[in-house]
């Protein structure tokens, strides 16, 4: 069983000095909210958690946090959180952005990620829209979202978030959803002790810009798992992630399997062991 954690901290004790700067209603504060009370569930050292962004609203996150953080270039956090994860592989390393950051500028970044399954999770808060340069579609933006840049409505279909993952060989993959906190918290905390890469997408709305995926209308589109999902089927998985009637919230698939993490430190404390033998294999060869 496991040793019962004692709470010494509090929420407050996560917080950093700098107020969240997003408009009134945006998404993310519930996002951060999760992120707080995951942390504290927890009793996470602020210093054992190093939180990494892109740019973007959403990427404003770790400024409001009292982790270690990084805020870089856009699209560019997960390579910045892979190195990292690699120099350091005992801390908590979250890479927090926005659908934009994740699926059009580090697209290329999310696949190999994916398929790589270093133990990092990855919270993507998705409001379809680049919130930061005024609301332009993004990659998840739903078919005919009319901004000022799409007039008569965009043209493309949007990326599926959840079968890209999978697609892509991710070994677990969730959704949750910013008006639910508590559940998006355990969501959270179920990536962080994935052994791989969790992949969290999250419906964070962007009340400035978007005014068609609210908060209204997902919390009448969202809905729990089927009680009788098994997430280890990746068949089913894909249904369930395809469905748009209802849009399932929680972790949709899951596979056990080393982390990239774990095979490198095989291989290195394999190599020095492995040598002498190789070496007199070697010798009796030539001799
Ligand atoms: Fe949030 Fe949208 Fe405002 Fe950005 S523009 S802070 S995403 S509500």
């Amino acid at each position: 069983m496991a040793e019962p954690i004692t709470l010494t901290r509090t929420v407050d004790d996560y917080k950093s000095d700098e107020k969240p700067t997003w408009c009134p209603g945006c998404g993310d504060f519930g996002v951060l909210n999760a992120l707080y009370n995951a942390m504290r569930e927890k009793n996470y050292d602020p210093k054992d958690v190093v939180l990494v962004s892109g740019i973007g609203c959403s990427s404003r996150l770790p400024f409001f946090v009292s982790t270690y953080g990084f805020h870089g270039v856009h699209g560019r956090a997960m390579p910045i959180a892979t190195g990292v994860k690699l120099a350091r592989p005992e801390l908590n390393v979250l890479v927090m952005g926005g659908d934009g950051d994740a699926f059009a500028i580090g697209g290329g970044h999310f696949m190999h990620a994916a398929r790589r399954n270093l133990n990092v999770t990855y919270v993507i808060m998705d409001n379809q829209t680049y919130g930061l340069t005024k609301g332009q579609a993004s990659p998840t933006a739903q078919t005919g979202y009319v901004t000022k840049a799409s007039p008569k409505g965009t043209l493309e279909a949007p990326v599926n978030p959840l079968l890209l993952a999978m697609a892509c060989g991710a070994s677990f993959v969730a959704r949750g959803f910013s008006g639910q906190p508590k559940d998006l918290a355990q969501l959270m905390l179920a990536g962080i002790e994935h052994s791989g890469l969790a992949i969290i997408d999250v419906y964070s709305p962007c009340p400035t810009f978007n005014k068609v995926n609210t908060f209204k209308t997902y919390r009448e589109e969202v809905a729990p798992l089927p009680a009788d999902h098994d997430r280890s089927n990746f068949d089913a998985s894909l249904r369930i992630a395809a469905s748009t009637e209802p849009r399932y919230l929680g972790v949709l698939y899951q596979r056990e399997g080393p982390s990239y993490d774990q095979l490198l430190e095989e291989r290195k404390s394999g190599t020095p062991a492995d040598l002498p033998k190789l070496m007199d294999s070697l010798f009796e060869r030539f001799s």
